[in-house]
């Protein structure tokens, strides 16, 4: 086992907003030793640990993450099916689990098509869209919890709510189960291809962005709330919420993670005054801004 930290990464480089600034220490893991020696070496360091997947929720200060960012894409990519149930390691791309599924005519994952994420960040973040979400098809999770012990947790031991779990707590997510229900070839088929078509004709997948900023109020639309308020199009340095999908904030140029924040802020303010509603951020922030 080799495990390899390389100091100053820019974290702008592993995210989906290609903002943020350096790693103090990083490494990229590639099996459950190395990760558990991860772990150990960020307690001999003493500075905290951040597990990363592929970026795509997060805003990493412009100062960076003064501790050990352990990042397990591009490895943990693992994927194994038995009868209708997909068995993922953490890293492996959603994207990845919903071809598998259709490889096998297994539908109930049609909603991930096209979230960027990983498994493990989209179980910690209970990803979802298009009526469904993780929560719908997990069944166990494998973590390496705070005592440096594999475990498997199935959903029942934890908490999962709306972008939401209480994951992180219990420890690092190695892989997870998911239980699909066979389905019909064309059918699979064409339920993912038209999710993949809805997120692209609403939103601006191409660009640099970390999905919608905010989470949906109960019984409400951010994006709808963002456009009522006049906030399409407005604009701090580099960063501008989007006109094809308001509750997207793109990264047009050189956009700085404080850029970013301001943004939101203001949105949360025009939004406030224009609705009563106020609006919380989905995007979580890491680092140091
Ligand atoms: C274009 C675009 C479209 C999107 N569309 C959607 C959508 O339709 N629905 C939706 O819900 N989201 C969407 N997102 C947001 C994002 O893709 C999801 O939240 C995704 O699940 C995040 O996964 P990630 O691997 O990128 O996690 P990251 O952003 O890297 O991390 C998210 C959180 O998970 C934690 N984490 C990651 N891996 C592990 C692990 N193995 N163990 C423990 N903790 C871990 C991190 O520490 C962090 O707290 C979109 C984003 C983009 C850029």
């Amino acid at each position: 086992m080799k495990l390899n930290i390389i100091e100053n990464e820019s974290l702008a480089e592993h995210t989906t907003w290609q903002i943020g600034g350096p790693a103090r220490y990083f490494a990229q893991v590639v099996d459950t030793d190395e990760l558990i020696a991860a772990v150990k070496e960020a307690g001999r360091l003493g500075v905290p640990h951040f597990v990363i997947g592929n970026g795509s929720n997060l805003l990493v200060g412009d100062k960076g993450y003064q501790g050990l960012v352990i990042k397990l894409r591009g490895s943990f990519t693992g994927v194994g099916i038995k009868h209708n149930v997909i068995m993922a390691e953490a890293g492996v791309k959603l994207g990845t689990l919903v071809t598998t599924a259709r490889k096998k005519s297994l539908e109930g994952i049609a909603f991930a098509a096209g979230i960027p994420g990983t498994v493990g960040g989209a179980m910690v973040m209970n990803a979802g869209g298009h009526g469904g979400t993780m929560s719908d098809i997990a069944e166990t999770l494998t973590i390496l919890n705070p005592q440096g012990e594999v475990e498997m947790l199935t959903v029942a031991d934890i908490k999962l709510g709306y972008r939401m779990s209480n994951i992180k707590e219990k420890g690092i997510i190695l892989s997870a189960t998911f239980r699909l229900e066979p389905g019909d070839p064309a059918e699979v088929t064409a339920e993912i291809v038209e999710a993949l078509d809805q997120k692209r004709r609403t939103q601006p997948i191409e660009a640099r962005t970390a999905g919608s900023v905010f989470k949906n109020p109960q019984f409400k639309h951010a994006a709808q709330l963002i456009e009522k308020a006049g906030c399409k199009g407005m604009q701090v340095g580099g960063a501008v919420v989007s006109r094809m999908h308001a509750n997207f904030i793109l990264n047009v140029g050189e956009a700085t993670a404080r850029d970013v924040l301001t943004l939101i802020e203001q949105v949360q303010d025009r939004v406030k005054e224009y609705s009563h509603t106020e609006l919380e951020r989905e995007v979580e922030l890491v680092g140091e801004f």
